[in-house]
């Protein structure tokens, strides 16, 4: 079977991460990434080798000016592609989909487009199947991935009844200094629910979830504290075998130090993984308690990579490549998701 043509168009804090991964499948060929400015972001992309297009003439003798080789226009670029990963800026998207649909390629989106700008919004244990053949698939954000992965596993368990959860987000990412310094804590927004729960209703379906967040001083990770009813008495064992079946769902026991988002952005670092990216999301196996038919959590988010899987396994899914199973097999031992 030929190789899926795979660009990416922005190549920030999503998009960088997605192009290594797309140029690590053996099924995938990365075509190129598309850059509006010659910066350091441009300059690592060189040196790695990729291919690099710019949105038009003026942005194309930039880049020369200042040393790149260009290989073509945005334009250009997506004619190459089966698939386009579209990692710009919320909102910018939505604006792009005409673009692909000019061009006749599919197209995976981000948590930033609302849920209308695609066919299906995406998880890839939850509902890969639903994005199965479809054009226009949306990787939802790094809040509802990790929400949806840990429930999506419960609702394995027993089907969920009702969902509490509070999200502390993190103020930025840690490259992103203009939105700092800050010292405060953020209502986000200060009523019920947070856009987080209906999110994860895209996902999976049906679910009566309620979020609420708070923005905290912070830029390594997010976290979540879960309050799950589910539709039978469950034991905590079976919610912890179910848990710890998913390569992408991390159990860890903070009496072993892992007991702050920092030790575990320092453990991502010493496990050697990319740029120290940790894109499970990870569950204190201290805070897992059942009493009865509900169960009780706090789990971590690494907002930099944890959607970078589901990217991934949504190129597969849209373009009909392969099975659930066969495409998270390949993505985990790409990504080095194992035990
Ligand atoms: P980013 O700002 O780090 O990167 C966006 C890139 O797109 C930049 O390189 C920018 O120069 C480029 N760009 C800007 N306007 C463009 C345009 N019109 N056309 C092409 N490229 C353009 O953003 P990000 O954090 O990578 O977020 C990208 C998407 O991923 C958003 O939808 C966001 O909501 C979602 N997301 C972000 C995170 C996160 O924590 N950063 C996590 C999950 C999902």
């Amino acid at each position: 079977m030929a190789k899926l043509r795979v660009g990416v168009n922005g190549y920030g804090t999503i998009g960088k991460r997605v192009a290594d991964a797309v140029a690590n499948q053996s099924d995938m060929t990365l075509i190129g990434v598309s850059k509006r400015t010659p910066d350091y972001e441009a300059q690592s992309a060189a040196l790695k080798g990729l291919e690099i297009y710019t949105p038009g003439e003026d942005a194309a003798s930039r880049f020369k000016t200042a040393g790149f080789s260009v290989a073509g226009t945005v334009s250009e670029m997506i004619s190459r592609c089966d698939v386009v990963v579209d990692c710009t800026p919320e909102g910018v998207g939505a604006e792009n989909k005409r673009l692909y649909a000019e061009k006749g390629v599919r197209a995976v989106f981000q948590g930033g487009e609302p849920p209308g700008v695609a066919d299906a919004s995406f998880v890839a244990e939850v509902n890969y199947d639903e994005a199965f053949g479809k054009r226009y698939v949306r990787v939802v954000s790094c809040n509802t991935t990790g929400l949806s992965r840990t429930l999506g596993a419960l609702n394995r368990v027993s089907p969920l009844k009702k969902v509490k959860a509070t999200i502390v987000r993190r103020a930025a990412d840690p490259a992103e200094t203009k939105k700092g310094p800050l010292n405060a804590l953020i209502p986000n927004p200060a009523k019920f629910p947070s856009h987080h729960g209906p999110d994860v209703s895209t996902v999976i379906h049906g679910v009566p979830i309620v979020t609420a967040a708070i923005v905290a001083p912070t830029t390594l990770m997010h976290v979540h504290v879960i309050y799950a009813t589910l539709s039978t008495t469950v034991t905590r064992e079976s919610v912890l075998e179910e848990l710890e079946k998913s390569m992408r769902i991390r159990v860890v026991e903070a009496a072993r130090g892992l007991d702050s988002t920092a030790a575990l952005m320092e453990f991502a670092r010493d496990l050697g993984r990319g740029r120290g990216d940790m894109p499970e999301v990870v569950v204190w196996r201290e805070s897992l308690s059942v009493d009865r038919d509900e169960v009780y959590y706090i789990q971590a988010v690494h907002q930099e990579s944890i959607v970078v899987p589901e990217n991934v396994d949504a190129i597969r899914a849209s373009a009909a490549r392969c099975s659930k199973e066969e495409s998270v097999r390949l993505t985990n031992a790409s990504l080095g998701l194992s035990r």
